[in-house]
């Protein structure tokens, strides 16, 4: 059964083949689906005939979202930290054994019931394609758990034991990246598609980060880093050199650390919900674009340090702070997380494409900046299934 959606008064294809600049913006425009995916694009009165229509009622037609980089298997609430810090503490990644204690603590049904809360969640502002990285187990059993969980909804799965050295490894931080290298490695690979470091002062440094990555690549998954969020070091530089999909966060950079991105197949996913909710200067998107880097947007949605699952309030905020035009944040939630994640299924509306779609109630996708906090979600489609 194929659908024809018509009177798109704004279609972004992400495809400059289909229409102008890099998002190949196309007016009076009409997609067909069909079987799930992308069938037809082009001007409306050229749209051959479908079982179905939809009328979008001259609004706004986008790729769903593609959100690179969240942490969504965890219990548990970080309101009190969060107020803390907002009323003058600083942020340190040692929040995150907080999670762990109520992680740990959770059944499967309540890790579970926890995350298709907040995929649905992001579903329905838009998000069609989420990864979801482990890190809140910390132990053999708990992390492989977390990707068991995960993987039952979103096949972008992270192995990422190597959030913070596990609490009972305080004393014995090279007992604990054997660990994750070894046995938790073991555990995890065969229910993960990426493998993923916390490359910081007060997590992993670059030598472990090296030897973590280094051995997921062995077990056939594929890099991405949390490199540079908190402070310079050398997480983005170790990301391009082992082929990294994406380095993630990208705050701190020297001029050497933008080169080396922009002459690399690596991603610069940037995080602004991060920089929002700790109170932290942004990084500099605009810095990145003007050498050729390619950028993601994404919402790091976890509980201590970016709560939230809106790819919309990333696009606003990007806009406001971090110097991107609303065609490039836009780019970036969408076809820089298609990059990001390696995939060309998503991230575009093109003929073969999967048919994740976005409908504003906006006549253009400017308004996902221009009306910060408003909720313009009209419908979306997964797959060709309206969901939304
Ligand atoms: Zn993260």
């Amino acid at each position: 059964m194929s659908t024809l959606i018509t009177d798109i008064g704004s279609l972004v294809t992400n495809d400059p083949a289909h229409g102008s600049g890099p998002l190949g913006l196309l007016t009076d425009a009409a997609v067909i689906v069909d079987g799930g995916v992308i069938a037809w694009v082009g001007r409306a009165v050229d749209a051959p005939a479908a079982d179905d229509r939809h009328d979008a009622a001259g609004r706004a037609l986008l790729p769903g979202f593609v959100d690179s980089h969240s942490h969504l298997v965890f219990a548990g609430d970080r309101t009190a930290e969060f107020n803390a810090r907002m009323s003058g503490q600083a942020y340190t990644a040692g929040g995150i054994r907080t999670t762990v204690a109520a992680t740990r603590a959770a059944t499967d049904e309540q890790l579970d019931a926890n995350l298709a809360r907040f995929v649905g969640e992001a579903l329905r502002q838009g998000t069609t394609t989420i990864e979801c990285k482990s890190g809140y187990g910390l132990t053999v059993e708990d992390e492989a758990r977390a990707l068991r969980i995960a993987a039952a909804h979103t096949p972008e799965t992270t192995y990422l034991g190597a959030h913070v050295v596990a609490p009972e490894y305080a004393d014995d931080p090279a007992g604990y990246v054997a660990l994750v290298t070894g046995e938790m490695l073991d555990a995890c690979a065969p229910h993960a598609r990426w493998v993923d470091v916390f490359c910081e002062n007060g997590a992993f440094d670059g030598d472990q980060a090296r030897a973590i990555l280094t051995a997921g690549v062995k077990r056939g998954l594929t890099p991405r880093v949390h490199a540079n969020q908190l402070s310079y070091g050398p997480g983005v530089q170790l990301a391009v050199e082992l082929g990294a999909a994406s380095a993630d966060h990208c705050t701190h950079l020297t001029d050497e650390d933008v080169a080396a991105l922009a002459g690399s197949e690596t991603v610069a996913t940037l995080l602004p919900g991060a920089e929002f909710s700790t109170r932290a200067p942004y990084p500099d998107a605009r810095r990145l674009i003007d050498v050729g880097a390619t950028v993601a947007l994404s919402t790091d949605c976890n509980p201590g340090s970016s709560f939230t699952s809106s790819m919309a309030f990333c696009v606003a905020v990007a806009v406001r702070e971090m110097g991107m035009t609303p065609d490039e944040a836009v780019h970036a939630a969408t076809a820089g997380g298609a990059r990001a994640l390696r995939r060309t299924d998503v991230g575009w509306i093109a003929p073969g494409a999967r048919a994740d779609l976005l409908l504003l109630d906006a006549p253009s996708h400017v308004h996902l900046a221009y009306r910060p906090g408003v909720p313009l979600t009209a419908a979306v489609w997964r797959a060709g299934v309206r969901e939304v």
